[in-house]
């Protein structure tokens, strides 16, 4: 049941599902106020949340081309809608130019308020921070009522889920919880109404799920998003004031967004391509010179944008992991491909010589730990090897020996990317290397070859010393829910895995 629901929600990129949980949310308060449900009048809904849509489309296709930066429609439209649910949608000449103001200060604070082109805050929200300071007019959070609470809910767990960011949120609402509870007890008011005002009544839902988990300003490993979430939970509560300052769900959010700032990597390249290398037949990688130097660790992503015509429902960005290491000069990528691809995947492959692409928001705990003794297990399924590639190339160029087995799991021979490194390793640094072959009519001629799928009994086989063993886990979704399982049948603590979901494959 929960991979059927994992399917269909990964044939949605994070951008689409979050415009049609958007959109959704404002479908179903335009059929409640009809039934007079919520106290605005449907017609206002629908002006309104078209006019700050619009507003912001065309706003940031206007500042995208003054400042020449290569940017998506789904970015624009999703704070266009976010601004639908929070800003009253109340028609009025005044409110008309409040909605434009709001939307045009959304989308001017991606490329003015930015440092090294990475924006550092949360667009609709730093908007209605500023027209709170300006014409003294802000959201109302109107999306926060007891009604559309299911709605917010429902459509957020699936978010969440497809993102990968539930401990994130948890803690966000934990931290809510307590910080509620612990002003209501010093301004002393009633515990109970603090908490039912803030499920029924507030922004706490709507704020956690869509506006904190927004990926350019949220922190990128999750030690710190923790840290980022307890903040923006700690301010939320209505009594949190500062001398005669109180705070508001966007200012909490702004100031969250302030230490994500702070604690970020603000890398953001516009790399330009060099090469394109077929490494497996449906696999190739893109290897691109950097416009400027940068710093990352092996094992770590980032996300990709390639405007092109005809944007497909699953929009113009992706995450792909370095497969470089940070030792080589330039920056590869290994990306894989399907007939009937993504307009995406089909825009890239039409990359030529010279192009140039921009590639943000380096991420990922996916990293080799700090202590080099630690002994650990790389369990790669299909194109999630690129990660291992990059470590291992970083192992091999500082020629590091660390106790690591590969257990690598393809179709065929000729499906195994990388192959002449992780054999380079072997032999030099000692790495112990399995490649399982699940295809049919193998020639199993190399000793390290092994026929099957990696299985809780290959896993003991090959790495006898599995308990004392950190594992590194890096493929589908399914790929990973399923050794992930087998890895904790075998009795690994949950503390000794860690996964890297190449969402996006169903
Ligand atoms: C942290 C992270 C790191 C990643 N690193 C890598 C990496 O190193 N290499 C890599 O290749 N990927 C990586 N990915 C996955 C990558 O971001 C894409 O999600 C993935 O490549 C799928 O790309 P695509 O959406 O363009 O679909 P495609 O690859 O074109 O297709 C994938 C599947 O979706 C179907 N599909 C395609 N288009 C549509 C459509 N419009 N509607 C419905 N179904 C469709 C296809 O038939 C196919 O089954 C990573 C993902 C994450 C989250």
């Amino acid at each position: 049941m929960l991979k059927k629901l994992d399917r269909i929600i990964d044939s949605f990129s994070m951008y689409r599902l979050l415009i049609y949980y958007l959109a959704g949310l404002l479908g179903a308060a335009f059929v409640l106020a009809i039934f007079k449900d919520i106290s605005y009048n449907p017609f206002s809904i629908l002006v309104s949340s078209s006019i700050l849509v619009g507003a912001s489309y065309f706003i940031n296709k206007i500042l995208a081309n003054f400042f020449d930066a290569p940017t998506g429609s789904d970015s624009a439209i999703i704070t266009g809608l976010i601004l639908a649910l929070i800003i009253s949608p109340t028609l009025g000449l005044y409110n008309v130019m409040f909605f434009i103001s709001a939307a045009g200060l959304a989308m001017a604070s991606k490329y003015i308020l930015a440092v090294k082109k990475k924006h550092l805050f949360n667009p609709a929200a730093i908007a209605v921070v500023l027209t709170a300071f300006g014409p003294k007019q802000s959201a109302s959070w109107w999306v926060g009522t007891g009604v559309l609470l299911p709605f917010v809910i429902i459509g957020g767990i699936l978010l969440v889920r497809k993102i990968h960011r539930a401990r994130m949120v948890i803690i966000y609402f934990i931290v809510t919880t307590i910080s509620t509870i612990f002003f209501a007890l010093i301004s002393k008011v009633s515990v109970g109404t603090s908490i039912y005002d803030m499920i029924f009544s507030s922004s706490v839902f709507f704020l956690g799920f869509v506006m904190l988990t927004e990926p350019l300003t949220s922190p990128t490993t999750q030690k710190k998003q923790s840290i980022y979430a307890a903040i923006v939970g700690f301010l939320l509560p209505p009594q949190v004031h500062f001398l005669n300052w109180y705070t508001s769900p966007e200012i909490s959010l702004v100031i969250g967004n302030v230490y994500s700032f702070i604690v970020s990597p603000k890398v953001r390249i516009l790399p330009t391509l060099i090469r394109k290398i077929r490494t497996t037949p449906d696999s190739a990688d893109f290897i691109f010179e950097p416009d400027k130097d940068f710093n990352f660790l092996p094992g770590q992503y980032m996300e990709w944008t390639i405007p092109h015509l005809n944007t497909d429902s699953r929009g113009n960005r992706r995450y792909f992991t370095l497969a470089s290491s940070p030792t080589e000069t330039n920056i590869r990528i290994g990306v894989k491909f399907f007939n009937n691809g993504s307009s995406f995947k089909e825009s890239m492959l039409a990359l030529e010589g010279n192009s140039m692409v921009s590639a943000a928001h380096l991420a990922g705990d996916f990293v080799m730990p700090n202590n080099p003794r630690e002994k650990l297990a790389f369990i790669a399924g299909g194109i999630g090897i690129t990660p291992y590639r990059s470590m291992i190339k970083y192992l091999l160029d500082k020629n590091q020996r660390r106790d690591v087995v590969l257990l690598y799991s393809s179709k065929h021979v000729d499906d195994l990317a990388y192959k002449s490194i992780f054999d380079k390793a072997k032999k030099e640094l000692g790495i112990r290397v399995f490649y399982f072959l699940t295809g049919r009519n193998l020639k199993l001629d190399q000793d390290n070859f092994v026929e099957g799928r990696i299985t809780p009994d290959r896993i003991k086989e090959h790495i006898p010393d599995f308990m004392e063993r950190t594992f590194y886990i890096s493929g589908t979704d399914s790929m990973v829910i399923d050794t992930k399982e087998n890895l904790i049948k075998l009795g690994i603590p949950k503390n000794q895995i860690k996964n890297d979901y190449f969402s996006g494959y169903s």
